[in-house]
């Protein structure tokens, strides 16, 4: 059985038509750590220009009607834009997009209109947070808490091991609404924004990814912010890391896993692995 891929001739000049439309506009002289380490301010700039650059293509999400901010490709010529993103050796792009179906699941029309289109654009870098240094697999252990004031809610509590190689301008973040309820069925989603006073973020040298800390102090949220109602955020945080569970992520990627861990392993012995916040 042949398991080559075959693409059409018109296919192929498609192909090299964004290959010189992204040549033409990718930044030169970048550097991408092969850790995923946190990108120094000058290159989350230039990265985040070119990526606003393919949001106006719709090449963010190219198989979405362009309605609706993608560029309504083929499958097959969705294949070819992904491929020539991977080619290019950029970090992820800043943007963990798995939120988005559960917020146009769940969301209100309000919070569809407020956070999809400006992702799709490329203007939104959004950090998924879940997991806690005490509960990881064990997700619906969650301690952060989100309490009802009035209008708001307000947010105490700690997340760890986030991915984030771009300072992030939202969080979307997992907290026990009502602690009395049993577990899953006491917990919200909110979509936070990440320069709210009493967020502070801190990172810590790991072996590769996930080395983003959020603490949570006295933040006040919007009700408006929770999506769904207080009480759906299991069903929606299982709908949004699903996405991870057989999707083909670029981390299964093996592209600097090796450099990463020898990296790792000198800075080690030399102790030069000092934790950074
Ligand atoms: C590269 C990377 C990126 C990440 N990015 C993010 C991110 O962006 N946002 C986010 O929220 N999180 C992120 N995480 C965290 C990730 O979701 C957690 O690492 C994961 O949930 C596992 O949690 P843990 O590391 O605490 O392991 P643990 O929960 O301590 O589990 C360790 C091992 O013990 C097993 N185990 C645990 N509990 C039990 C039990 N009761 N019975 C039997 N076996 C058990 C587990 O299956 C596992 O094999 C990231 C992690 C990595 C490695």
């Amino acid at each position: 059985m042949d398991f080559e891929e075959h693409y059409t001739p018109e296919q192929e000049a498609f192909r090299a038509a964004v290959r010189g439309w992204m040549e033409a506009r990718l930044p030169g002289n970048i550097y991408v750590p092969p850790d995923e380490k946190p990108l120094d301010q000058e290159t989350q700039a230039r990265l985040r220009e070119f990526r606003r650059s393919l949001g106006a293509q719709g090449w963010l999400a190219p198989a979405w009607p362009t309605e609706a901010g993608g560029a309504g490709l083929s499958p097959a010529l969705t294949v070819i834009i992904q491929e020539e993103i991977r080619r290019l050796h950029l970090p992820s792009l800043g943007d963990n997009p798995r939120w988005i179906p559960s917020i146009m699941t769940w969301g209100t029309d309000e919070q569809k209109r407020r956070y999809i289109p400006p992702a799709v654009r490329g203007e939104l870098i959004t950090w998924l947070c879940f997991t806690e240094a005490d509960s990881g697999t064990d997700m619906a252990a969650i301690q952060t808490q989100a309490v009802r004031e009035g209008d708001d809610y307000l947010i105490n509590g700690a997340k760890a091991f986030i991915t984030g190689q771009f300072d992030p301008d939202y969080l979307w973040t997992l907290a026990v609404t009502d602690p009395r309820r049993p577990q899953r069925l006491n917990l919200g989603v909110f979509m936070i924004d990440a320069r709210s006073p009493g967020i502070t973020i801190r990172t810590q040298r790991l072996l590769r990814g996930s080395e983003r800390f959020v603490f949570f102090d006295n933040v006040r949220v919007s009700s408006d912010c929770l999506v769904g109602t207080p009480y759906l955020g299991w069903e929606i945080a299982m709908g949004s890391v699903a996405g991870e569970h057989g999707e083909p992520p670029p981390r299964v990627d093996e592209r600097g896993t090796v450099a990463s861990i020898i990296q790792y392993l000198k800075e080690e012995r030399e102790g030069k692995n000092p934790n950074r916040s």
